[in-house]
């Protein structure tokens, strides 16, 4: 056997090196901080490469992959590799979300202690030849609120540990059971305003999603208590930078402690320029173990890749779409855009998901089933789930990780199979139950081979789901998409598709496909219009 090859590209911990140096069917090279330009030319004669956040793997950079099966990322995020140009490549992406989830929780608690009695600002004070001890007057943790925003990994290890103090734990999440935030003895909030109005520090603990960004700017920094703490170690752009900086300014905002910025290094930050905001460069992960927990990590698994093993944590499994016929893959992307509609479209937390798959086309099972595991799912049904999943936990969930995500949020997952469905002979439906409602939304493959949404509810439509949407619900009278059309002509908003549906009861829906990116404001507008219901941007 020919010895697999592997590159390092960035500084990883020794004891992740030693995993691979000491096995002898692999050689590895280390080229650590290695540029893109010298990378291009060599990547392709290697079986695998192991990067940190040092390396961008770009479309460009991977064009011409040669024998490269692997890119491994020693940490959690993938904002620097290009999943989809890997799958397309058939590059098994993989990373190491666990292995620096206490690093990360340990900086956490050090901002929270650092922004409460700022003892950056005291020792700096202290070296630059002062005693001023009134300037240092702190806030005590004892007895206060602290609202967690996002209670996975990192946010519920932050809890345990404010819990230690004495601290008051609140959280939102809408994505977890609330058996965990029981488990916890931390109460979970439906509503996100709600936690804002009671705490006295904030952390954030989400990854970066297009429900995330700027989930915090002034309007809701304004409902916190005067004084509050805000903490932002998950990812850049979840507070809005300029509303932090000015509501440090002005007093409202005690102090904040920031390791993550939207522009990383950042440049001219005025975050950077107040006293009251402790900043660190991205240093989260950055402790011994938490070092060696993800080399250990990403070393074995790539190991495991190379030699065939099961292995973990792989984002991607390109190969499993490429096993379905042409016909059916078009089915599984239109199943996973069916998804990705639904989490956009519902109310509530999911509790039910239930795949309907209709007609001929479906009689056989695609997969081989082991019922005992989460693949038992047929790839439909997980496109299905990831494109649910995605919308809210951003690009780590994969078609591997998919089903296990939703087996871990208690999300009953059920698959069925019918010859006819309604008036359909070919048809895939998805049945969402949540905590709140009941949605249906049905799509089939046309002779054309594309994927249409036929069905949400009771309202028939033909929604090509690709692009941006406006979608609304309407009471069905004279002038409202009159008034809709003026809104986004006046903005400049160019409706390239208006797909209008509506039922007896005098109620209506409408998909308005634009080419210009539709603002909050926009929205806010169509939303006030006479006999709007609701108004969504839904990106598909
Ligand atoms: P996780 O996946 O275990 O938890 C994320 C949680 O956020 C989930 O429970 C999810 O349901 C919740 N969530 C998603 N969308 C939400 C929303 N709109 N509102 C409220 N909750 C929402 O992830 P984790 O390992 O705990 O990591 C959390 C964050 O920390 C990630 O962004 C990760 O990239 C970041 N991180 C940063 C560093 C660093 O160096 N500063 C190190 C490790 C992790």
């Amino acid at each position: 056997m020919s010895k697999f090859k592997v590159l390092i590209t960035d500084h990883i911990a020794e004891e992740g090196l030693a995993i691979l140096t000491s096995d002898p069917n692999i050689d590895v090279d280390v080229r650590a901080g290695i540029k893109n330009v010298d990378l291009k030319p060599i990547i392709g004669e290697y079986d695998a490469i192991i990067t940190r956040s040092g390396t961008t793997v770009t479309a460009d950079l991977i064009e011409n992959p040669g024998k490269l099966k692997i890119i491994g990322r020693a940490g959690v995020g993938l904002d620097n590799v290009d999943i989809e140009a890997a799958s397309r490549k058939g590059i098994i992406v993989m990373n190491a979300p666990t292995g620096n989830t206490l690093a990360a929780t340990e900086l956490t608690m050090a901002m929270i202690l650092s922004a409460a009695r700022k003892v950056p600002m005291a020792n700096q004070s202290l070296k630059s030849g002062e005693w001023d001890r009134k300037k240092f007057m702190g806030i005590q943790l004892y007895s206060k609120v602290l609202g967690i925003v996002g209670l996975g990994r990192i946010g519920s290890n932050v809890a345990v540990r404010a819990k230690s103090f004495g601290m008051k734990v609140i959280a939102f999440d809408p994505y977890i059971k609330k058996s965990k935030a029981d488990s916890l003895g931390v109460k979970l909030y439906d509503n996100l305003e709600q936690l804002l109005k009671e705490v006295d520090v904030i952390t954030f603990h989400t990854p970066l999603t297009n429900e995330t960004h700027n989930m915090i700017t002034a309007k809701e920094i304004s409902l916190m208590k005067n004084g509050v703490l805000i903490i932002n170690c998950a990812r850049g752009g979840i507070v809005n930078e300029n509303d932090l900086y000015e509501a440090v300014k002005s007093g409202k905002v005690f102090a904040a402690g920031i390791d993550v910025f939207e522009e990383e290094p950042p440049i001219n930050n005025k975050l950077l320029t107040l006293d009251n905001i402790f900043v660190t460069p991205h240093i989260g992960a950055n402790t011994h173990e938490g070092q060696k927990g993800v080399a250990v990590i990403i070393a074995e698994n790539v190991l495991n890749a190379l030699y065939g093993k099961s292995y973990m944590n792989a984002v991607n499994i390109p190969f499993m779409k490429s096993q379905l016929s042409e016909d059916l893959q078009r089915y599984f992307e239109l199943i996973e855009k069916m998804g990705k509609l639904a989490a956009q479209i519902i109310k509530g937390r999911v509790e039910e998901f239930h795949v309907k798959l209709v007609g001929k086309n479906f009689e056989e099972d695609v997969c081989e089933r082991t019922f005992d595991t989460p693949f038992s799912y047929q790839p439909f049904t997980i496109a299905a789930i990831k494109g649910l999943l995605e919308v809210t936990q951003g690009e780590t969930v994969s078609y591997i990780s998919a089903s296990y995500i939703a087996k871990d949020r208690n999300i009953n997952v059920l698959e069925s199979k019918f010859s006819t469905y309604d008036k359909f002979n070919d048809l895939i439906v998805l049945k969402i139950k949540t905590d709140k409602e009941e949605r249906l939304i049905g799509g089939t493959v046309f002779n054309d081979g594309i994927g249409r949404v036929l069905f949400i509810d009771k309202f028939y439509l033909d929604v090509i789901p690709n692009g941006t949407f406006l979608y609304f619900n309407n009471h069905d009278r004279p002038g409202v998409i009159g008034k809709v059309g003026t809104i986004l002509g006046n903005m400049g908003i160019n409706i390239a598709g208006f797909e209008l549906s509506r039922q007896e009861a005098g109620q209506a829906i409408a998909f308005v496909s634009v080419d210009n990116p539709i603002t909050k404001d926009v929205l806010d507008e169509i939303l006030r219009i006479d006999g709007m219901k609701d108004a969504k941007v839904i990106e598909l």
